[in-house]
């Protein structure tokens, strides 16, 4: 029986968890649950679930208090980091979503612990930091996001030594046939139409803009120790392959599965082992075919400024996801056109003094510095 504790319980990450988790019963057990501001879901999931804790903002720790009343331990979230301690987890499913994650995600690894890593801004601000971290600590990092997970699979027993090249395949987001002229005329909701996965909101603006396929570069740099001239993002709009690796000889292996993101989260969870699963199956006689195409840089320059700071590493990629945080924010919160979010996180790229070595306080006072860029910026925008 494997303990597990799912940070972000709430969001989509941590509601798909659950829901496989509830496929076996005999497999896992929920150790705890920590939500943001969602009490009401939060509730309901500890009373489904019964795990030895949960933990969520301290202005909800009352209220929460008063409707569980059945020996549930009720953590206030500034606290998360006690629980990397108890022996009673075996594994941590990181779903919070945002550069929030840095410290419990750090604090995780320090700890020594099995995470499931579904956030990538905290590993795309400090990934060289954590997976050095993860070196002493025996720490391990099992990706959960669904390219990362296809890449993970495919160089499972093969000598990385032998590795050529990374395929990053890409849907293409909601704005794969949308021309360029009608950026600056979209609303929150034409945005959020992914024609793939069902994600939560600040992804799907990621997808939009291609970010999130650039945030995905990064990650895999890290994770899987390659450079980003390694890296080739590929449109496969059809979203079955989630990624594939070349190797020297030339031979290529895929990952494909369906799109629900329930399969790559039950793999990081029995990984090594592989269970059987309920979600549907590939009909390869219904796909046909199998698309790709190379990604219109100058249509979305999210892609190319995530590869710039990619190739220039140090602080730039934490600056880079900052700008990103606080310009979809905007979007998303009715500040900004659409358009801008590339002419944001550019502006600061260009005003940032990169530092090559960060040490971790000094990509959490760049990830700040960025932060408060982009909000003077925006309020220029107006
Ligand atoms: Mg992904």
């Amino acid at each position: 029986m494997k303990k597990v504790a799912i940070l972000g319980s709430t969001g989509s990450i941590g509601v798909n968890c659950l829901d496989v988790i509830s496929q076996f019963p005999k497999k896992f057990s929920v150790a705890g649950l920590s939500a943001y501001n969602n009490v009401d879901l939060l509730e309901s999931q500890a009373k489904r679930f019964k795990p030895a804790f949960v933990a969520l903002q301290t202005k909800n720790v009352l209220s929460l208090r008063r409707r569980l009343n059945n020996g549930i331990k009720i953590l206030d979230l500034e606290k998360i980091s006690e629980i990397f301690y108890y022996k009673d987890i075996d594994i941590i499913v990181l779903g919070i979503s945002g550069g929030a994650a840095l410290i419990p995600l750090w604090e995780a690894v320090k700890a020594g612990k099995t995470i499931a890593l579904a956030n990538k801004e905290a590993f795309v601000m400090a990934g060289s930091l954590i997976m050095d971290l993860a070196k002493k600590t025996s720490a391990k990092i099992i990706p959960v996001d669904s390219e990362q997970s296809a890449i993970f699979q495919c160089l499972n027993g093969q000598d990385v030594k032998t590795l050529n090249k990374i395929y990053l395949t890409a849907s293409g987001g909601s704005l794969k046939s949308v021309p360029k002229e009608r950026f600056s005329r979209l609303s929150v909701d034409d945005v959020l139409k992914h024609p793939r996965w069902k994600m939560g909101r600040k992804i799907t603006v990621d997808c939009a803009t291609l970010m999130n396929k650039g945030l995905e570069i990064i990650e895999a740099m890290w994770l899987f120790n390659v450079g980003a001239k390694s890296i080739e993002v590929v449109i496969h709009k059809e979203a079955i392959i989630h990624s594939m690796v070349e190797f020297v000889d030339g031979t290529i292996l895929a990952q494909l599965g369906i799109t629900d993101m329930r399969l790559p989260i039950q793999y990081a969870l029995t990984y090594p082992e592989r269970l059987s699963s309920n979600l549907s199956q590939i009909d390869f006689y219904k796909l046909k075919q199998l698309s790709f195409e190379r990604p219109n840089l100058n249509k979305f320059p999210c892609l190319a400024l995530a590869y710039t700071a990619a190739k220039d590493c140090g602080t730039s990629p934490c600056v880079l996801n900052a700008a990103n945080e606080i310009s979809v924010k905007a979007f998303l919160d009715g500040r900004i056109k659409f358009n801008k979010i590339p002419h944001i996180i550019e502006q600061v790229l260009s005003k940032h003094k990169r530092i090559i070595n960060p040490s971790l306080e000094e990509i959490i006072l760049s990830d700040k510095w960025a932060r408060e860029e982009a909000e003077s910026l925006i309020t220029t925008y107006k």
